[in-house]
């Protein structure tokens, strides 16, 4: 195995059924067993290779998930039919009545609203604090608390979690340190910072094309075997499958992320750049004034740069919804939610993808009303999309003169 990520998906060898470069998709429910043994034996997980049921796992599914793992430097990988399946197969994995989650408070909406308003049902309960204080996360820590969950890139501000530092307090406390880096795949390893788990929302960069939406958890054989129990998996029994048809698809999709990863992230940068220079108040990893910068060097691949994710304050929602009408309006992306498109999308968290955070809780943690998270395409012409881009922020009163007119 390589210690780079992209090298490990490269490195992968396919021969398919009949020869083809690509696996052929598996097209089945069930699988027939020659022998009645081997099917008690493969209930009881024991029968290595054979396909019981393709909730439990399929041979495309298999594919996938080696890829993701080789990917993240782990044993192996679940994949899911949904970032939130994967998400919430792990955390009820983990966890049972009586429990306790240490989570930082800026999380993806879906992520908060699942600890905030339903593990409770089961008598789990988090604490929500800030991620980037250490002295914070270990004081949060009781003794009925079975991890510390965390994105690697918060969304939506941005925040950079110290995974090395982090890790180090959960094996303190030999809890587990569980990361969503669906922000960055390839240019953060978690696993390799010395995280338990990694999960990714494959419906963003990972696939990129916004045709659908799909997880992964990846870990130890261990943890994945638990997920997968026949009698106590979290991700079999709750059954968050992906369909196989979707796993090549995405399979295809994820050899081509290394490419696309290095020029979402190269524009991003070019914009976070100018609009830091035209005074707006951008938010960006890459700029040297983002208060973890630093940070983020000390564990990035460091090929891959910054991400494809920025951040503009233009003050109010309804500044925010002028401007991104307008950029629609001239194509400069599509206003909508999710990330990783070969097109711009911008959308403003408050209201959008951060709406289930209370919005007294929102104004606490620095989440102003006028924020509009942008994730940068894959634009060829970075530089016309910039002075586009300009003259639209012109035009809202966002920047006070147009310097290209
Ligand atoms: C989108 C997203 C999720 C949820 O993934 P789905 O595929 O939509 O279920 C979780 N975490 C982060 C950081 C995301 O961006």
């Amino acid at each position: 195995m390589s210690n780079k990520p992209a090298n490990n998906i490269q490195d992968l060898q396919y021969f398919g059924e009949f020869g083809g470069v690509n696996p052929s998709i598996s097209d089945s429910a069930t699988y027939t067993f020659l022998h009645a043994k081997t099917m008690l034996d493969t209930f009881e997980g024991h029968a290595e290779g054979c396909y019981l049921y393709s909730r439990h796992s399929s041979p495309s599914n298999l594919y996938l998930g080696e890829a993701l793992a080789a990917m993240e430097f782990t044993e192996t990988a679940n994949v899911s039919g949904s970032g939130m399946g994967a998400i919430t197969s792990t955390i009820l994995q983990i966890c049972g009545a009586g429990d306790h989650i240490v989570s930082s408070r800026t999380i993806y909406g879906g992520t908060y609203a699942f600890l905030k308003n339903f593990t409770p049902k089961f008598n789990i309960e988090t604490s929500f604090v800030d991620i980037t204080s250490l002295e914070k996360i270990e004081a949060a820590i009781t003794p009925t608390t079975k991890m510390i969950y965390c994105e690697s890139i918060s969304n939506p501000l941005l925040e950079i979690a110290n995974i090395p530092a982090l890790a180090k307090i959960a094996n303190k406390y030999n809890i587990k340190l569980v990361i969503d880096n669906t922000f960055s795949p390839l240019m953060l390893s978690p696993n390799k910072l010395g995280a338990h788990v990694t999960i990714h929302s494959l419906t963003k960069f990972i696939n990129g094309t916004n045709d659908t939406i799909g997880g992964v958890v990846c870990g130890t054989q261990d943890f994945i075997n638990s997920l997968r129990n026949v009698n106590d998996g979290a991700a079999m029994l709750l059954g968050p499958v992906m369909d196989s048809l979707r796993a090549a698809s995405i399979l295809k999709n994820l050899r081509t992320l290394h490419i696309r990863m290095k020029k979402h992230s190269s524009n991003a940068q070019f914009l976070a750049e100018k609009f830091e220079k035209d005074g707006l108040k951008v938010v960006y990893p890459g700029l040297k004034k983002h208060k973890d910068h630093e940070l983020f060097k000390s564990m990035y691949n460091e090929e891959y740069g910054f991400g494809g994710i920025l951040t503009l304050d233009v003050g109010t929602v309804e500044k925010a919804n002028e401007l991104m009408e307008l950029m629609q309006h001239n194509n400069l992306g599509y206003l909508a939610v999710s990330l990783g498109f070969y097109k711009t999308l911008f959308s403003a968290s408050g209201t959008s993808t951060s709406s289930e955070i209370p919005h007294e809780e929102q104004v606490e943690m620095g989440l102003s009303d006028g924020i509009i998270r942008f994730s940068i395409g894959l634009d060829n012409d970075i530089e016309r999309t910039y002075r586009a881009m300009h003259k639209c922020m012109t035009q809202v009163g966002v920047l006070k003169e147009n310097i290209y007119i």
